[in-house]
């Protein structure tokens, strides 16, 4: 594990015992800097300008053009590779750490490179290329299953032999804070003939991880369960936005195609693998049946991280409408990664894969309304005394996800997203 991952570090910076970003974490994101766009980190509530780090020598000896590093987006700079980015990670956790007096000492640049969080803003961290949504979670394949197909059969054939997956829409991937508009579109209402077109009525959040592929592929080339590791950069927290009665109707017979792709948001901050190296834990049995051999799983690939769901009304005080964990997963990242790439399909940096819905074994822990709500058959009560079956208008639904260990907090910040009323 990585000297930079130690949890007896400390920062001379100031670090809440609750920040998501402690000198362990250092993730990767990009910030507005005038006209331009800079590289950036974060230690406690400091944005850390890594393109002025680079500037003023702190970097010596890593050999990184400064072009790099005022990009719009992270993709140069993950395409680095990671054993220079690592190697940034623990420079900057070394210029960092308590008993480091270097830039602590010095104001002037002190000055150039922190900027308090809450007087930046963060943008869209990826170009991203491609997107590919996974449906990786036994329980939500199940619940879904269930409540559409047969109680008795709610898994189709295939889905424990393969990480099921459809190709989706890059271009409207957008960072926490983005507000969404309620999509519109065809709709088959329940006793109808014909369908009607209008606003959606069903609009859902999915709770989902996304990771970023961070080392290319050739064409023909195949990823597999020894290296698929080192093609993912990190991760961020995903909300695959989903109108269900529009993907109800159209999703017959090749898939999702306009119930999701009006809008995905992610967090902004990219979080190592690395990083999370600590929260690794045990992945799922997978003997009945054994996958074939090409996704055979013989190691603890997946991540104990803790994800939260809030439903926020505008004005009105907000609801955890879920508390689910990454570590729910029955495909982990390495077997999505290769089973994408086992015919031959070639990865880009920045692509960006996203896990599937992830619900946990017992109510409160389902990552989606359609779940919570049991297809609208139990509402939840809000605070205010209102109900949700599905997501209303000027509603704020806000993702949150951290691991936690041996006193150290991991987070990713969250992402966030408000629905406005469909458009006239
Ligand atoms: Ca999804």
């Amino acid at each position: 594990m990585s000297k930079a991952n130690n949890p007896k570090l400390k920062s001379w910076l100031t670090v809440e015992s609750d920040s998501d970003f402690p000198i362990q974490n250092i993730p990767f994101g990009i910030f507005r800097k005038g006209k331009g766009f800079r590289v950036a980190t974060i230690i406690g509530d400091q944005v850390i300008d890594l393109f002025e780090l680079n500037k003023r020598g702190y970097f010596a000896g890593l050999n990184i053009d400064n072009s790099v590093l005022k990009s719009e987006f992270l993709n140069d700079f993950i395409s680095l590779g990671k054993k220079k980015t690592n190697k940034v990670r623990e420079r900057i956790s070394d210029l960092f750490k308590s008993t480091t007096r270097k830039l602590k000492s010095n104001e002037k640049d002190r000055k150039a490179i922190l900027s308090p969080v809450g007087k930046v803003e963060l943008t869209m961290p990826i170009k991203v290329g491609d997107y590919t949504d996974f449906y990786s979670s036994r329980d939500h394949a199940t619940n879904v299953g269930k409540m559409f197909r047969d109680p008795e059969n709610a898994l189709l054939p295939n889905w424990l032999h393969l990480p099921v997956g459809y190709h989706g829409r890059a271009s409207s991937i957008v960072v926490s804070g983005t507000d969404i508009t309620r999509p519109k579109g065809q709709q088959m209402p329940v006793g109808a003939d014909k369908p009607v077109f209008g606003p959606c009525k069903l609009l859902d959040f999915e709770l989902e991880v996304g990771f970023v592929v961070g080392k290319k592929t050739e064409l023909g080339e195949s990823i597999n369960m020894d290296n698929a590791e080192e093609h993912i950069f990190g991760l961020t927290l995903f909300n695959d936005w989903s109108a269900r009665d529009i993907q109800k109707w159209e999703y017959v017979p090749l898939g999702p195609f306009l119930g999701k792709s009006f809008a995905s948001s992610i967090s902004p901050w990219i979080v190592t693998l690395e990083a999370l190296e600590p929260f690794r834990s045990k992945s799922p049995k997978q003997n009945k049946p054994k996958p074939l051999p090409y996704l055979k799983n013989d190691r603890d690939r997946n991540y104990d991280i803790n994800l939260l769901v809030d439903i926020v009304p505008e004005n009105g005080e907000g609801k955890t409408v879920c508390e689910s964990n990454f570590k729910y997963m029955y495909w982990n990242m390495c077997q999505q990664l290769t089973h994408h790439t086992v015919n031959g399909c070639n990865v880009n940096v920045g692509d960006m894969c996203a896990s599937g819905t992830i619900s946990g074994p017992k109510r409160g822990s389902f990552g989606s309304m359609l779940e919570i709500s049991w297809k609208g058959t139990m509402p939840v009560d809000m605070p205010d005394g209102s109900q949700r079956k599905f997501i209303n208008d000027n509603d704020t639904v806000v993702i949150r996800g951290f691991g936690e260990k041996d006193g150290v907090r991991i987070g990713f910040g969250e992402v966030s997203g408000k629905i406005l009323p469909a458009k006239k």
